[in-house]
């Protein structure tokens, strides 16, 4: 109960899914925090490749607001131990029990009781949200929201997978330079690692290259098992961090590594075709799934954050809430990097 009348005060802007890659900005009402939450302004709200294929994808309007990379101000603090208005906030994305095994780990994702903001509860394509205090993460004075917005899924992510699959001085190679590969070239060399950036548009291996890749390797063009033959000294790659969740790349993907090298798979593939008695057994490789990340990795990101400045060269789009049917037709359109609304 913020205390206030209902007026004209209390209405936000929000895009509202009206299916078929149709959005719409509508006003509807503040929400108020319960005890125990916060109000959230929202200053930057990240546009990720789920969102455009689970969300806007979809043929039918959609009553939740979209939304899962969130930084922000507290507007309003309903009885909160950690945090009070003006703060500067991450809100992660996954509201959990915080009782589980898996929440005591920081697994949140693996919490059986988990929703997520943005698909299951209003995320951050408004002007408002409302957030409980356990998914409220500070974020540093010297980092900017924008950035912010970057830690909490889209650079957390493949530094997940990167972390699991990469050692330093290791050779590897990741397949799929969209933004999720972009990120994961930032984190492998930050490992220590040389990279080997593989795609299939020039346009993405220039990115790639001025996010640090060693080699970038146009397979349409190019032998990407030369390459790797040549980067690795003959024996293969150590590591591929996965991508581009083609089912061909992943069969590659085996190919360019050494024997007992690792997989790990970050882009989603829902029709894989293998035969992993010739592609997994007989080198023993060793294939890691890595979905997000935990959440004790967060100061890890903000380090990181900190050592690569390049790290914000990945958003190359911001728009203002009113505009987000721009925001989404070129997110769907894979133009740009990383595209925010900033409500
Ligand atoms: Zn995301
Ligand atoms: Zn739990």
């Amino acid at each position: 109960m913020s205390g206030t009348a209902k007026g004209e005060n209390d209405k936000m802007k929000a895009v509202k899914y009206l299916g078929n890659k149709q959005v719409r900005v509508i006003e509807i009402e503040r929400p108020c925090p319960a005890v125990g939450h916060a109000l959230v302004r929202v200053v930057a709200s990240g546009i990720c490749r789920t969102d455009v294929e689970l969300l806007y994808d979809q043929p039918q309007p959609l009553e939740v607001i979209g939304g899962h990379e969130i930084a922000g101000v507290i507007e309003e603090a309903n009885g909160l131990n950690r945090f009070q208005a003006g703060d500067r906030v991450l809100v992660n994305c996954h509201v959990t029990c915080g009782k589980c095994k898996h929440c005591a780990n920081g697994d949140l994702i693996f919490c059986p009781q988990l929703r997520v903001f943005g698909f299951d509860v209003n995320g951050g394509n408004e002007e408002y949200l409302s957030a409980p205090e356990s998914c409220l993460r500070s974020l540093p004075d010297d980092l900017s929201f924008e950035v912010g917005v970057l830690l909490n899924d889209a650079l957390a992510t493949p530094y997940h997978a990167v972390k699991k699959a990469v050692r330093a001085g290791d050779r590897i190679g990741i397949i799929g330079m969209g933004p999720v590969g972009l990120m994961a070239v930032i984190c492998a060399k930050h490992f220590g690692a040389t990279v080997a950036a593989f795609d299939r548009l020039a346009r993405r291996l220039d990115q790639a290259r001025s996010f640090g890749a060693d080699v970038a390797v146009n397979t349409a063009e190019d032998d990407a098992k030369n390459v790797a033959r040549e980067l690795s000294g003959g024996d293969g790659l150590d590591a591929i961090v996965e991508c581009s969740g083609a089912s061909g790349a992943i069969n590659v993907g085996c190919d360019l590594l050494k024997v007992r090298g690792v997989l790990a798979l970050v882009g989603v593939c829902l029709d894989l075709r293998i035969n992993p008695t010739e592609k997994i057994l007989f080198k023993e490789l060793s294939v890691v799934g890595s979905r997000n990340c935990n959440s004790n990795e967060l100061e890890e990101l903000i380090e990181l954050a900190r050592k690569a400045p390049s790290l914000s060269d990945v958003i190359t789009h911001r728009f203002p809430i009113e505009e987000a049917a721009e925001a989404y037709r070129l997110a769907e359109q894979r133009k740009g990097i990383k595209i925010l609304l900033t409500p």
